[in-house]
């Protein structure tokens, strides 16, 4: 079977990997500016920690368990190093509470922390700790190296990578082709949209509904991170009041603090923060890990990929099986098992059951219904 995957970023090169290592010939089409992907802008954490319904829960069990069954054996991808919560504010002491009885409920590991225990985890942290919570179950991913690790798969099994934007797709009743900007015509069996936001432009052209929230100003598909120097840092994925850190490759962290999203520009020059934001972070950093307080630091803009509903949109887009789609928020996490799965019902025609209520399909219709239904992550323990 011939595949065109768009996009080679997390879901765009896990996927290709998946399906050349089942012998499909693969070409992976990406822009030649991948820098403001949703992939280069990721906090990383591999969790399925405040993830509703249930059924979305089970894919992000399944994306965790996939780490580490697999990924965990290849070095440099995946740190199963846990994630710690301190809650010391009343409201996220209530919440925390309340997650980790739902977690703990659903089967899901959680440790209760005493200050002591918190101490001896992270031995720098000076956040308000009223109540803690160790998650040890999650962990953290390094997306850059992990897309870098799939390209590889990939490529040793005979995948090509073409640079370029795709301007449209185009159905027939035998195949599917792709168009890029420069002329150049691909032709396959299928076509598989693993290309963010441009995925629901992409899908028009072919005369197929894809909605996905549109970043604006504030909305939920817009939020800060930060990145900082070498120097201290924690140890593991840290969630506090008002910052949440891990670490990041080189020996700094990335640094997170969703109620400041609320006024994150999409459109933000080079993907940039305002100085005041990464001033904001400064502060932060400097209450909740004194050690590190000066660390020089740089806050930018990253963009979500959420389908209309928030939910993720995997499988075929048509009725023929030529357009397929893996467009999702927490791709991180979910993107190397949707691959799996994707690939073999590409191949095969198996549908994994866990896939059930994501078909891409039901975002079909007026989208105005379900517009709102992206919830914003603001408090800590989201994402
Ligand atoms: C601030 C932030 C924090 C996050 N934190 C987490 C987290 O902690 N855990 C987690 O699991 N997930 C997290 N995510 C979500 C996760 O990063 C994304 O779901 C995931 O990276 C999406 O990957 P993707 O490959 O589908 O899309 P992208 O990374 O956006 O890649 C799509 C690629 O397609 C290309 N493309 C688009 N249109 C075209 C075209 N017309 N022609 C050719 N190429 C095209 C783009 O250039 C891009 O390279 C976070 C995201 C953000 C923004």
């Amino acid at each position: 079977m011939r595949i065109v995957v768009i996009g080679g970023q997390i879901t765009g090169s896990a996927l290709a990997a998946s399906l050349a290592a089942r012998g499909a010939e693969v070409s992976v089409v990406d822009r030649p500016d991948p820098a403001g992907s949703a992939t280069t802008r990721s906090y990383g954490w591999i969790n399925s920690h405040k993830k509703h319904p249930e059924s979305y829960h089970a894919l992000n069990v399944a994306g965790l368990e996939h780490y580490h069954r697999e990924l965990v054996k290849v070095p440099g991808v995946f740190e199963a190093v846990g994630h710690v919560e301190a809650a010391g504010a009343p409201a996220h002491v209530t919440s925390l509470l309340a997650r980790a009885e739902r977690l703990a409920g659903l089967g899901y590991p959680v440790e209760r922390l005493t200050a002591r225990e918190l101490r001896a985890l992270e031995p720098g942290l000076r956040a308000p700790a009223r109540e803690s919570r160790g998650f040890p179950w999650e962990g953290l991913a390094h997306p850059e190296v992990l897309v870098a690790h799939f390209e590889a798969l990939a490529r040793a099994d005979g995948a090509r990578h073409l640079t370029g934007r795709v301007t449209g797709v185009e159905l027939g009743g035998h195949g599917a082709a792709v168009t890029l900007a420069d002329g150049t015509r691909l032709t396959a069996d299928a076509v598989a949209l693993c290309a963010g936001l441009g995925s629901s432009a992409l899908a028009a052209s072919a005369g197929l509904e894809l909605p996905t929230v549109a970043p604006t100003t504030g909305n939920p598909a817009v939020g800060y991170l930060a990145t900082t120097a070498p120097g201290p840092r924690v140890s593991r994925l840290v969630t506090t009041d008002r910052l949440n850190l891990r670490p990041h490759t080189g020996g700094g962290m990335i640094l997170q603090a969703l109620d400041l999203d609320v006024d994150a520009d999409p459109a933000a020059p080079g993907g940039q923060a305002p100085a005041r934001v990464a001033e904001a972070f400064a502060e932060r950093l400097a209450e909740v890990l004194p050690d590190a307080a000066g660390t020089p630091l740089r806050a930018y803009v990253g963009r979500r990929v959420i389908p209309a509903d928030g939910l993720p949109a995997v499988g075929p887009v048509d009725d023929a099986g030529r357009l397929w789609a893996v467009v999702t928020h927490s791709g991180v996490t979910l993107g190397p098992w949707l691959a799996e799965r994707t690939a073999r019902e590409m191949l095969t025609g198996h549908r994994d059951p866990l896939l059930g209520p994501f078909s891409p399909r039901r975002l079909r219709g007026p989208v105005t219904a379900r517009g709102s239904a992206a919830h914003a992550p603001r408090e800590p323990g989201e994402q």
